[in-house]
């Protein structure tokens, strides 16, 4: 039985995010989609929010989501996990996710990171830009689940 933990912001989940969630499910038995804290990176949405966001766009089957306040390998390590999964998009995301695979297999030897690399639709896809698309009014309808837009929207549109 292989479990992979695939961490992230998802503030909020993008298709870029489901793209890299639905092909997981089919390489491994069980995927835990974990919300993550980022200090340096703060959201916009409630760790709440986004797991909620989470799961009324993802098909649950293998897909668990959960969230997580601490050092991410603690919690790779607690649920006995074998694999991590980073999506990969064009060239910017290299550089980061390869010191975060390096580092993370310095603090367990046995944790492997493997990348799937974003499809040509998302390459470009990122929350950052979603959220900035919506403060404006803008339509981002082609980049987040419908089950999520109006909610996404709403709490991002400046009044
Ligand atoms: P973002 O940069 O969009 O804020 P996250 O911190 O939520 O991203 O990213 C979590 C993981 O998902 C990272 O491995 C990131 O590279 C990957 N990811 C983010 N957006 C996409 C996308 N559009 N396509 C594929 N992978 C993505």
């Amino acid at each position: 039985m292989k479990t992979a933990v695939y961490p992230g912001s998802f503030d909020p989940v993008t298709y870029g995010h489901i793209d890299i969630i639905e092909r997981a499910a089919k390489l491994f038995d069980k995927v835990i989609v974990l919300v993550s804290m980022n200090p340096v990176k703060p959201a916009d949405f409630s760790t709440s929010e986004r797991v909620n966001f989470l799961e009324r766009c993802v098909k649950p089957g293998n897909v668990v989501i959960d969230s997580h306040t601490g050092l991410f390998i603690d919690y790779f390590k607690e649920k006995n996990a074998d694999v991590i999964v980073k999506g990969l998009r064009a060239m910017s995301d290299f550089e980061y996710e390869f010191q975060m695979a390096l580092l993370n297999k310095d603090m367990c030897h046995t944790a492997e990171t493997i990348f799937l690399s974003a499809n040509a639709a998302s390459m470009f896809l990122s929350s950052s830009a979603v959220k900035q698309i919506a403060m404006f009014g803008g339509d981002i309808s082609a980049f987040v689940h419908h089950a999520i837009l109006s909610d996404v929207t709403s709490k991002l549109k400046i009044k």
